[in-house]
């Protein structure tokens, strides 16, 4: 099969006008501003569309869809996370099922609708979630979150025999580890998990630096996240609080690396970021979440600075509108018109798929690589300079989904 379009962005390499690009079976054999000499395949035409490689969402919960705009409010962690564990308390066992099948679906959904062909989704609910992905069309790295603290710390072996379970790997499903976040993991729990996850070849990825209070918690034992531990009744003296910031811990316990994915990275010094760039470990940064939270502004250009491998992540629908990288590349856009468009692309396709270990497959469109495509569609009454600027515009809607060369959408 052989498409054309006004624009082809292959990310890696510069933006092609009236290109050409064919695709033999999963993959992509071709691009390139001329058809292929002596072809006898035809052309399929696409009038005023940009061809992208797939969107790839870095930092996802699927499992949570079903709390699309349920809360405005609260705008701090430690409520937010006991709301989501009331809320999963009310709920019997097979009511829960069928609210995370259903978000599952719904997070499908709004992800192919919106152009995104890969998620980085963490999954607390694996077991339940896993079957339902594993035959796609979404491709999905399936981070098993394993949490257990305090009086839960007996929990952790339990949660990564369940969140480590790889038999539903697949073409479309990788079976990813999440150790959930420094107030729910003690550095045991963190070690043993990070060192499975070496051990058997997993993705990791983790909650990191997300908040002040995560800091304080870390350097003091102390704070909002003490009292949520207490609140839920875990909380116990036994807890090692280690007196140092979440990056510098991870680092020091020799967890951080290029399989390891920090969530987040709110609040980071220049030594931190020099520490995430040592190690090739990269970070998903959630625009809107972000927003949503009220954070102070973003460490962005430090961290591009600093050679860091950023990418984004819409986090879940309780937090962010939409599961669209695109709606968070327009809104980064908006906060940062200085950073070159073409920058922001690379942020929601080839660097996510580093971030997730799949740059040899996906996140640019090159010969040999899968044939994942999101087709956009420009507006017909208006001309843009470049295919960046008309989809950092707002104004391009997905036309054609393809993911390893199925057409989806
Ligand atoms: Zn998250």
């Amino acid at each position: 099969m052989i498409l054309s379009a006004p624009w082809i962005v292959p990310i890696t390499t510069p933006a092609i006008a009236d290109g050409f690009i064919q695709i033999k079976g999963s993959g992509i054999n071709y691009l390139g501003p001329q058809p292929l000499p002596a072809t006898v395949e035809t052309v399929q035409v696409l009038d005023r569309a940009i061809i992208l490689p797939g969107l790839i969402n870095a930092h996802t919960h699927l499992e949570l869809s079903h709390l699309q705009g349920e809360w405005q409010q609260p705008r701090d962690l430690p409520e937010w996370l006991l709301r989501v564990v009331a809320l999963q308390q009310q709920l019997s066992q097979t009511e829960l099922e069928q609210l995370t099948v259903e978000a599952v679906q719904r997070g499908v959904e709004q992800s192919l609708q919106a152009g995104v062909t890969t998620v980085g989704d963490i999954s607390r609910l694996c077991h339940l979630t896993r079957p339902l992905l594993t035959n796609g069309p979404l491709r999905v790295v399936s981070f098993g979150e394993v949490i257990g603290i305090g009086r839960r710390r007996h929990l952790i072996d339990d949660r990564l025999r369940i969140a480590a379970d790889t038999r539903y790997n697949s073409p479309h499903l990788i079976t990813g580890l999440s150790p959930h976040a420094p107030y729910s993991v003690e550095e045991n729990g963190f070690k043993k998990v990070i060192y499975h996850a070496r051990e058997h070849d997993l993705p990791v990825c983790t909650h990191l630096a997300e908040t002040i209070e995560e800091i304080q918690f870390l350097q003091t034992g102390l704070g909002r996240f003490r009292e949520m531990l207490e609140t839920l009744g875990i909380w116990d003296e036994r807890i090692p609080i280690p007196g140092i910031t979440p990056i510098r811990w991870l680092c020091q316990m020799g967890l951080l690396g290029p399989d390891c994915l920090v969530a987040h990275g709110n609040y980071v010094d220049h030594e931190e970021i020099d520490l995430l760039c040592a190690t090739g470990t990269s970070v998903a940064y959630c625009p809107r979440t972000h927003q949503h939270f009220q954070h102070e502004p973003y460490p962005l250009a430090e961290l591009l600075g600093g050679g860091v491998n950023i990418c984004l992540g819409t986090d879940s629908l309780a937090s962010s509108p939409s599961l669209s990288i695109l709606e968070e590349m327009i809104n980064l856009h908006e906060q940062h018109p200085e950073l070159p468009p073409e920058l922001i692309l690379q942020l929601g396709t080839i660097n996510g798929a580093r971030a997730l270990g799949l740059a040899q497959q996906i996140g640019s469109l090159e010969p040999g690589k899968t044939a994942d495509l999101a087709i956009f569609q420009l507006p017909d009454d208006e001309e843009f300079d470049t295919p960046a600027d008309a989809l950092l515009s707002g104004q391009c809607r997905l036309h054609q989904l393809y993911v390893a060369g199925e057409k989806i959408r």
